[in-house]
């Protein structure tokens, strides 16, 4: 008997007798059915749901939700059944009772479908009662609470469910206590380690900061009884450890920072109190701007109330402020389950209970609309966890995407090819740039061409690990392909110079060569001439097995033996931006070690000097047939009169051009000198556009050089 005695004491403070005595009734046929049953603790079951019991007495919750509390192992564990329950405690009781159970008893084949298809469950069960959530979850806290005496992987499990799945529900229905003491359980149990190391440094931190907090809630003390404002009371208080925790780890927040900040909880007696303590605090230490949220008048959708605001404290550290009365403290703590709260009449539900059936509501209707129990728990977590960001594929699946994520994180969640060749994407069937931020809910398509590259620039904005080491690794294969091709061709066209062929060599020649430089295979030997590192001349010569010095003729053969490009830039290869080659142009490419060819027009000034440098010069030329775009700047002196640039613009559109970008150099008041660079096919294209410009009016030069003045 002695068993009930604690629970019958928490429950005399708010209960009827007849309503423990109803109570009582129901522990004894606990009591009987448990009989013999242990907890792995070595203690008898029956313990387990009186202490259950015991944590919703706590909160003064209706009698019936603690007769299933008592009862809710029984018909997992035992015997009884439904149809028993029913005749002896009522059709309401026996519903909870089996609500509980049924979320206890689902068992699934793997880890992932387990959680979801148990969130489901769970939530269905909440809309048809919400109690039997609140049952589970003080279930699930006593279970937290003895979890020492588990095997390390069970315990492990437990914690890591708890962290997951009943941490985001208790503070998704407010229920602060339940949620911190789970947080908290949790980081203890999957990280001991961890755990105490916070804990001691807590625990020193809290010493250093004694005297602070002494002074502070002495002045706010001051200052409201100075006012003559009556006050419940002032707490000082601190982040729970996990929070601390996630804060470090997510947001890379040292300790010492969170650490600094002073938090008070003000509790008063009415509404219009809580307004006039804020209007006394702010007097005595100036507020941070922007930071005072009125949580009273627009409460969270948790129903949490409360006015919030930080202060510039003594010694400059920041005071955080909590201003509420003792009802919102209530829903504070212990949210929906405050609105369980006993109450001798029938109430109708309040805003909060309302409020929540609703979110229960849209869950339900969420569940109805997806069949698979992992796509819903996908859906409920765009509620859970915000962190996250929920987005659909064209077909209807759901990714899930750290927040910021962009469209190119999107295409290399869905497949790294899909990411390696993306082009655009299309964002609830609107075309968006690759680099746009997802937001939740978005529909997004993507865009791939055959042939297309990862530009490194996305470097700047991808935020997933896959995108970030697929576009590494694409890149720097990419280079090292391009350095073999561009190594193969310069070799090439240096064996010429000694009438040698590339493809009549024998592989006897390649392994002397080889093994002479230290180069594994002939790739690394393309790619080091490629990159710069070997003269393609001198590799030349050791084929050739001449060991003269390069005379001059050899040098101007090389010089002139032509290396053909194609009209694509890639790593290895570029256009100069000085003088855009296009083709037709007479052209040189520019060597530099490391950094592959630039390709200028001949006559670029950039290039003047270098021109004569045979080890730096390579004559290039374009091959055959060559389609594609160009980007070509072209300088325009027109006369400064209104209209001009819709001139220009519409000439250049009529001659099939693009414009890409114009920019105007004001030189005088009477003439200006506008760059605009168009992209063209060819040399003939070129001229054909330039024709036509200087037909217009106002134009009074043209050219592709920078004209100085
Ligand atoms: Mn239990």
């Amino acid at each position: 008997m002695k068993v009930f005695d604690e629970l019958r004491h928490d429950l005399e403070a708010y209960l009827e007798p007849e309503k423990i005595a109803a109570i009582e009734e129901a522990f004894l046929v606990a009591e009987r059915a448990h009989e013999g049953q242990k907890r792995q603790s070595g203690e008898d079951y029956i313990s387990h749901p009186i202490a259950v019991a015991r944590i919703l007495a706590g909160m003064h919750i209706d009698h019936q939700s603690i007769m299933a509390a008592v009862l809710h192992d029984v018909i997992e564990d035992t015997q009884i059944e439904k149809k028993s329950l029913a005749e002896q405690f009522g059709e309401e009781v026996a519903d909870l009772v089996d609500g509980v159970s049924k979320l206890t008893q689902i068992t699934f084949e793997s880890r992932a479908e387990a959680q979801a298809e148990n969130f489901r469950k769970m939530l269905l069960a909440m809309v048809r009662d919400i109690r039997v959530i609140l049952i589970k979850l003080a279930d699930r806290l006593h279970n937290m609470r003895t979890l020492g005496v588990l095997a390390p992987a069970k315990r492990r499990r437990i914690a890591r469910e708890t962290l997951e799945i009943y941490a985001p529900i208790a503070n998704r229905l407010g229920m602060h206590n339940f949620y911190v003491e789970f947080e908290d359980l949790g980081f203890a149990a999957l990280y001991p380690v961890r755990y105490r190391i916070l804990k001691a440094a807590v625990r020193k931190a809290r010493g250093n900061r004694r005297e602070i907090v002494h002074e502070i809630e002495e002045s706010l003390k001051k200052q409201l009884q100075k006012h003559h404002i009556q006050f419940e009371e002032i707490i000082g208080r601190e982040k729970h450890l996990y929070s601390i925790y996630k804060k470090m780890r997510n947001k890379r927040i040292p300790f010492v920072e969170i650490m600094d900040v002073y938090a008070f909880r003000i509790i008063v007696n009415d509404v219009d109190t809580c307004y006039r303590v804020l209007g006394i605090v702010h007097n005595l230490y100036k507020p941070f701007p922007e930071r005072f949220k009125d949580y009273i008048a627009i409460p969270k959708v948790n129903s949490y109330q409360s006015l919030h605001t930080t202060l510039f404290g003594p010694y400059g550290v920041p005071i955080e402020i909590q201003i509420r009365t003792k009802e919102m403290n209530q829903v504070a703590d212990n949210g929906i389950a405050a609105h369980w709260l006993y109450k001798i009449k029938h109430h109708t539900p309040d805003k909060a209970q309302i409020r929540a059936r609703e979110w229960l509501q849209g869950l339900m209707e969420m569940q109805e609309s997806t069949k698979s129990p992992l796509e819903f728990i996908e859906n409920v977590k765009m509620d859970l966890f915000p962190d996250e960001v929920y987005v659909f594929t064209p077909k209807g699946d759901i990714l899930e995407l750290p927040s910021h994520a962009t469209a190119v994180d999107f295409a290399y969640a869905v497949h790294s090819d899909i990411g390696n060749s993306c082009i655009a994407a299309k964002i609830n069937r609107r075309l968006s740039p690759l680099s746009t931020i997802l937001s939740n809910g978005q529909t997004v398509e993507i865009i791939t061409a055959p042939g297309a590259r990862p530009n490194p620039a996305w470097l700047n904005f991808v935020v997933t690990t896959k995108a970030r080491s697929n576009i590494r690794q694409l890149i720097k294969n990419q280079r090292r392909a391009e350095s073999i091709e561009l190594g193969q061709k310069l070799l090439e066209r240096a064996l010429a110079v000694f009438s040698l062929d590339k493809d009549k060599l024998t592989k006897e020649q390649f392994n002397v060569v080889l093994k002479q430089l230290h180069y594994k295979s002939v790739k690394d030997l393309y790619e080091a001439i490629g990159l710069g590192n070997q003269l393609p001349l001198v590799i030349a010569r050791i084929f050739a097995n001449d060991i003269t010095h390069v005379d001059e003729k050899q040098t101007q053969q090389h010089k002139h033996q032509p290396l053909y490009i194609k009209g694509i830039q890639g790593m290895l290869v570029k256009f100069a931006e000085c003088c855009r080659p296009i083709p037709g142009d007479p052209i040189l490419g520019i060597f530099n070690r490391g950094y592959g060819l630039v390709v200028h027009v001949t006559t670029c000034q950039k290039i003047a000097k270098l021109s004569t440098d045979p080890e730096k010069c390579i004559d290039v030329q374009w091959e055959a047939e060559i389609s594609g775009d160009f980007k070509v700047d072209l300088y325009i002196e027109v006369i400064n009169q209104r209209g001009v640039l819709a001139q220009l613009a519409t000439t250049i559109a009529a001659a099939q051009a693009n414009i890409e970008d114009i920019s105007i150099d004001n030189r005088d008041g009477r003439v200006n000198i506008v760059r605009i660079t168009i992209s063209v096919h060819n040399r003939s294209h070129l001229a054909r556009i330039m024709r036509r410009i200087r037909e217009v009016k106002v134009v009074t030069k043209i050219s592709r050089q920078k004209p100085i003045y």
